[in-house]
């Protein structure tokens, strides 16, 4: 048996790593300034209009129930804030969120999909959907990662990180529509930018904690200010 043909593939294989090897150090040297920056994106209600969606079918569900429009939400929760309406309204608010093929379709929030696979293209820029999923969870963490391909693309579905306590989550910057996010870690790495939504527009944004006004708002400049 003739030798030729396994040294002519083993000097294939030779120069595939080498071109790999040199691909990766070149991919990790770019030219680009500043640092690899982490980003985590929050879905609902910074990509994902799940006050929208809420109401839409909270109406559909229950007509004759009063119901608190976008303009008039208060208050991260909104259960809590039904509640208040009226003690049972907090149960029937909840079984909307509950009930199948809520999270699907809940609408794109304007210019959330476009920024994110924008921001996921850019150089030296690692993006992450980090989501909280709801207790329930018959029908919220497949339909979370249904979203993420429907709207985002395949590629994505690697890029999710579900967890209730995103402290623990390592990163530069959090973008998120919660006011206030704490968890087992008291000095999370990332900095928090408050992404405007309804029931945020009120609060006073803790001590210099910076906004992102909705994804026409320069979503750029914030990232590169965390890269230097
Ligand atoms: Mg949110």
């Amino acid at each position: 048996m003739s030798l030729l043909p396994i040294m002519v593939r083993l000097l294939r294989t030779e120069r595939t790593l080498h071109h790999s090897k040199f691909n990766y150090f070149s991919a990790n040297m770019s030219s680009s300034p500043g640092k690899r920056l982490r980003v985590l994106v929050d879905m609902d209600g910074v990509i994902a209009d799940f006050e929208g969606g809420f109401l839409k079918k909270f109406r559909a569900r229950y007509p004759n129930e009063p119901y608190v429009t976008l303009e008039d939400r208060r208050g991260f929760w909104v259960s809590s804030q039904y509640g208040n309406l009226r003690n049972d309204l907090c149960e029937k608010a909840i079984s909307i969120w509950e009930s199948k093929d809520f999270f699907i379709e809940l609408e794109p929030i304007p210019g959330g999909v476009q920024a994110v696979k924008e921001m996921a293209k850019m150089e030296n820029t690692d993006v992450f959907i980090c989501s909280s999923p709801i207790k329930h969870y018959k029908h919220c963490p497949y339909e979370k990662y249904a979203w993420i391909e429907k709207h985002l693309g395949s590629d994505f579905l690697e890029l999710i990180v579900l967890t209730k306590d995103k402290t623990v989550v390592t990163g530069d910057i959090l973008i998120d529509d919660k006011p206030d996010i704490f968890g087992v870690e008291p000095n999370p790495s990332w900095e928090h930018v408050l992404f405007t939504a309804c029931h945020n527009k009120h609060v006073h944004p803790s001590l210099g904690q910076r906004r992102l006004q909705s994804w026409a708002d320069d979503w750029r400049a914030i990232l590169e200010s965390r890269r230097l």
